[in-house]
C-alpha cells in the first residue's frame, strides 16, 4: 500500500478550480487516488430540469460490515475577486506552515486526510475487519440537489448499508481538537405576507393598510418563546430577517407586505411541530388584532434537527482526537447546515475536520501541521472502529 502525504494530496485538489457545480477535475484526482488503494469506485452523476448536472463519487473498500463512510465534498465556494487574495486561490501554495487556496479548510483537507488515514491504516493491517467508504459529492456548497441525498437514494437501491459516517466539515471553531458535532439543529425559513388595499394616505377610510398588521404578526412570532434547550442543544431560536413593503411614495397606502423570518429548532420540534407552532402564533396575533388581518404564510423546511446519542462511534472518534491533540473535543449541536441532515435518514453520523476560521473567506487557509494531524485522528479512528 502506498503512503499519502495530505498536504500535497490536498494542494493538488485545490489546484482543481471545482466551484459548484464544476467537478475540475477533483473527482478524477481523488478516484484515482482511491483506485490505488483498492477501492471500487462509481461515479454517480445526478441531473434534473432546472438544475446543473453535478458528478458525485462513491468508494468502497471491503465487503463486509462495520462499513465505516468518510463523507464530503470536493465542490467549493466561489472565490469573489480574486485580487483580493495574497495568491491565486487554486494555486495551492504552501507558505509559512499553512496551505492557501479555496477549499483549504473547507474541505479539501480533510478530504486528503481521509485518503492518508486509510493508506496508513490499509498499510498497518494486512485485511480490514469491514469496510471502508468515501461518500463524496460535487453539490454541498450548491443547491445540494443533485449531491448527498440522491447518492444516498442510489446506495439504498443497491442494498449498501453503512453503520457509521463522518463528514468531514470544518467543526472547530479556533484549534484542531476543539469540536466534534453530533447533531445539527434543524431549519425552517418563513415568508408572511399581509394583503391589503392600496390608497391615498389622506383616504385611509378607502384602503386597508396591511403594515401595521405585518407588524403585529411579525411581532407577536418574535415574542413568542420556544423552549428552554435540551440536554445536547442551546433553545431554539427565531430570527426575524427582513420586512418588505416595497413602497418608495411617501402618499400611498401599500397594498401589501411581507416579511421573512428563520428559526433554528433542537430536538424538541421537528418540521411538522415547528409548522404548527408558526400557525398558532401568526392566528393568534390575527385573532388578538383590531380589524381584519388576513395573512398567507409560506415555509421553506432546509433540514430537520439531528443527533446522534454519544455512543461507541463518537467515544473512538473523541479519543483518536484527544490521543493526537491533547484536547478533549466538546460534542456541540451547534451551528449551520450540512450533508448530515441527509445522511442521518441513512446512518449515525457525525462530523469533524478542520479549523473553521478561514472557510468561505478570503485568503482561506489551514496550518500544515493540522492536515496531518488530521489525518493522524482519522487513522485513529480506523484503529479504534475495527479493533
Ligand atoms: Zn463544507
Amino acid at each position: 500500500m502506498s503512503h499519502i502525504d495530505p498536504v500535497e494530496l490536498a494542494a493538488q485538489l485545490i489546484r482543481c478550480p471545482s466551484v459548484t457545480p464544476a467537478e475540475a477535475g477533483a473527482l478524477d484526482l481523488l478516484q484515482e487516488t482511491l483506485t490505488g488503494l483498492g477501492f471500487t469506485c462509481t461515479r454517480l452523476p445526478f441531473e434534473e430540469d432546472g438544475t446543473a448536472p453535478v458528478d458525485n463519487l462513491y468508494a468502497r473498500l471491503g465487503s463486509e460490515g462495520p462499513h465505516i463512510c468518510f463523507a464530503g465534498h470536493t465542490d467549493v465556494v466561489p472565490v469573489g475577486d480574486a485580487d483580493d487574495w495574497q495568491d491565486d486561490p487554486f494555486a495551492g501554495e504552501i507558505r509559512a506552515q499553512a496551505l492557501w487556496g479555496r477549499g483549504a479548510a473547507d474541505m479539501k483537507g480533510s478530504i486528503a486526510a481521509f485518503a492518508a488515514a486509510v493508506a496508513g491504516y490499509c498499510a498497518a493491517h494486512d485485511d480490514i475487519a469491514g469496510s471502508i467508504s468515501f461518500l463524496i459529492t460535487g453539490d454541498e456548497e450548491g443547491p445540494s440537489i443533485n449531491g448527498t441525498r440522491k447518492m444516498l437514494g442510489w446506495l439504498e437501491e443497491q442494498g449498501e448499508v453503512i453503520d457509521d459516517c463522518l463528514v468531514g466539515e470544518p467543526t472547530n471553531p479556533d484549534v484542531l481538537g476543539d469540536m466534534i458535532k453530533i447533531g445539527r439543529r434543524g431549519s425552517v425559513n418563513g415568508v408572511v405576507r399581509v394583503i391589503g388595499t392600496q390608497g391615498h394616505v389622506a383616504y385611509p377610510h378607502l384602503a386597508d393598510n396591511p403594515v401595521p398588521q405585518l407588524v403585529t404578526l411579525m411581532g407577536h412570532l418574535a415574542n413568542g418563546k420556544l423552549d428552554d434547550g435540551s440536554t445536547h442543544f442551546q433553545p431554539s431560536n427565531l430570527e426575524i430577517t427582513s420586512i418588505d413593503v416595497g413602497n418608495d411614495a411617501t402618499n400611498v397606502i401599500p397594498a401589501d407586505a411581507t416579511g421573512r423570518f428563520n428559526i433554528r429548532y433542537n430536538d424538541h420540534w421537528d418540521a411538522e411541530k415547528i409548522s404548527a407552532w408558526i400557525k398558532t402564533r401568526l392566528d393568534e396575533a390575527v385573532a388578538n388584532a383590531a380589524g381584519d388581518a388576513h395573512y398567507e404564510l409560506e415555509l421553506f423546511h432546509t433540514g430537520d434537527c439531528f443527533l446522534t446519542v454519544p455512543g461507541p462511534f463518537v467515544e473512538t472518534l473523541s479519543a483518536a482526537v484527544e490521543e493526537v491533540t491533547g484536547r478533549a473535543p466538546v460534542l456541540s449541536t451547534s451551528g449551520g447546515t450540512s450533508d448530515a441532515r441527509f445522511i442521518k435518514d441513512a446512518t449515525r453520523v457525525v462530523e469533524f475536520g478542520l479549523v473553521g476560521k478561514t472557510m468561505h473567506k478570503v485568503d482561506e487557509n489551514v496550518p500544515v501541521d493540522d492536515i496531518r494531524q488530521l489525518a493522524k485522528i482519522y487513522q485513529k479512528l480506523l484503529d479504534g472502529y475495527f479493533a
